[in-house]
């Protein structure tokens, strides 16, 4: 594994729904994800937590922690959002999330929206 994922900060976001994939997520991919510095809203941050895993916690997402990520994504402080949406779910902060996806495409960052293009993602990072 290259040194690569240690200069890499990484969002970690996920709809109730999708909760539990990124549990799933976070534990299969846990030696790479460790070695990144971790932000996430802040339920899917206590998930996270709760396997083990050391992160950032912002707001939650319904209360501006979607916005927050956004924000860092502006600002050039994030180098890969996962972000697993239920997108079979309604959501009262919807602005907020499409803002996010939107804010990524404006700055080229690499979004990642699914538990497939996430690992893709996490394995070209950890090869380069
Ligand atoms: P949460 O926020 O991690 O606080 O649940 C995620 C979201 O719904 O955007």
């Amino acid at each position: 594994m290259s040194d690569s994922l240690k200069s890499m900060r990484i969002a970690l976001v996920s709809h109730d729904g999708k909760k539990p994939e990124m549990v799933a997520f976070v534990l299969q991919n846990k030696e790479k994800l460790e070695q990144a510095f971790l932000f996430a809203t802040g339920t899917t941050g206590n998930h996270i937590e709760q396997a083990g895993i050391t992160v950032e916690k912002l707001l939650s997402g319904p209360k501006g922690g979607d916005a927050q990520i956004a924000s860092l994504v502006a600002t050039k402080q994030l180098d890969l959002v996962i972000f697993f949406r239920d997108p079979l779910g309604k959501h009262p902060h919807e602005p907020d999330v499409q803002m996010l996806m939107r804010l990524c495409d404006v700055h080229n960052v690499a979004l990642a929206t699914n538990p497939a293009s996430a690992k893709l993602m996490l394995d070209g990072i950890a090869s380069s």
